[in-house]
């Protein structure tokens, strides 16, 4: 890995960092999901707590929400 390759790593690691810490001062936790002010559309509660991933949840209807990163793990473990 060269110098500028290394840069841009560190760069994208201390980016996401930042928005993880944003996040975690910021998101409420209610009704099973993360909420941020403004944004109508709940996070993946267990995204953020097992691998610190920012998901927004997909509306299902009436109230209720999926997880697409859920969605796409199951697919690809799938046999
Ligand atoms: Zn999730």
């Amino acid at each position: 890995m060269d110098l500028l390759d290394e840069n841009t790593q560190l760069r994208s690691e201390l980016e996401k960092a930042q928005l993880n810490s944003d996040f975690a001062h910021k998101a409420v936790f209610k009704d099973g999901m993360y909420w941020l002010k403004g944004d109508s559309t709940p996070f993946c509660q267990r995204c953020w707590e097992i691998d610190h991933n920012i998901v927004h949840l997909g509306p299902a209807g009436y109230g209720t929400y999926y997880c697409p990163e859920e969605l796409y793990q199951r697919k690809i473990h799938r046999k």
